[in-house]
């Protein structure tokens, strides 16, 4: 499963260089929503790897999702990553890959290995393996500095300090501190998605929202809207990151 993250990209190379890339598949769904750097790391990276690359897309992006399931996704409930991903890579894997010969790699690092367990079940009856929680155990600077001596610049998006590179740097399960880097560095992308929110409030006429205000002692909806009225005032809007986990 190659996403574009320098995780999917430290896996692949390890699964390259245990077993070779005469039968590697590198195979990526396409959110339409992805930064247009990602696809110039997807092909350099490909390369570098070897194997070949497979890129697949449902056609929508994860706010027509939203529209269509009449559902905004959170951290709990995803379904665009579902649909633009999870499910669309396991069709594609049931029309082309048997189970008893195709091993799936995720690019799950040793940091994360409690999210093991849960992908084998997901992705049950292919076996899935997770390469970077075998030792060497790699941090993420180590994956970067591997990455330079290949000669591949790193996905913009980490340089200016997104945690990962999905969905341009927006997710429905980011937290506060992801959309105000957003606000900062993209303010164009940020009010694209400000609006799709709105669209979508308008749309299903219930007060939903991505970001939620924990103030005063309950949990209310904060629109992107409020949000960067907020950041505008200077106001405190806390250190939650969120976190993305698009394919478990
Ligand atoms: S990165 Fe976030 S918004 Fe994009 S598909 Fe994954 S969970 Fe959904």
């Amino acid at each position: 499963m190659f996403s574009g993250g320098i995780g999917s990209w430290a896996a692949a190379k390890r699964v390259a260089e245990q077993h070779g890339t005469k039968d590697l598949l590198l195979l990526f769904a396409d959110t339409q929503m992805e930064d247009e750097d990602l696809y110039r790391f997807l092909h350099e990276a490909a390369a570098n790897i070897g194997g070949e690359l497979v890129k697949i897309a449902d056609g929508r992006d994860p706010w027509q999702v939203f529209i269509n399931c009449r559902f905004l996704g959170n951290s709990r409930v995803d379904p665009c990553s579902r649909i633009l991903k999870r499910e669309l890579l396991r069709r594609w894997l049931e029309q082309n890959c048997k189970p008893e010969s195709t091993t799936v790699y995720l690019g799950i690092d040793w940091t994360e290995i409690h999210r093991f367990e849960r992908a084998k079940r997901y992705w049950h009856p292919w076996k899935v393996a997770v390469p970077l929680c075998e030792k060497p155990y790699l941090s993420k600077p180590d994956m970067f500095q591997l990455l330079e001596r290949a000669g591949i610049e790193p996905p913009r998006l980490y340089k200016m300090g997104f945690p990962h590179n999905n969905c341009g740097g927006f997710c429905v399960k980011a937290g506060q501190a992801q959309f105000r880097l957003l606000l900062e560095k993209m303010p164009e992308r940020y009010h694209y998605h400000e609006a799709r929110e709105q669209e979508l409030r308008r749309h299903l006429r219930k007060n939903v929202a991505i970001l939620k205000d924990r103030s005063g002692g309950k949990t209310t909806p904060l629109t992107l809207r409020e949000f960067r009225g907020r950041v505008k005032a200077g106001l405190n809007t806390g250190n939650d990151w969120g976190g993305c986990g698009c394919f478990l």
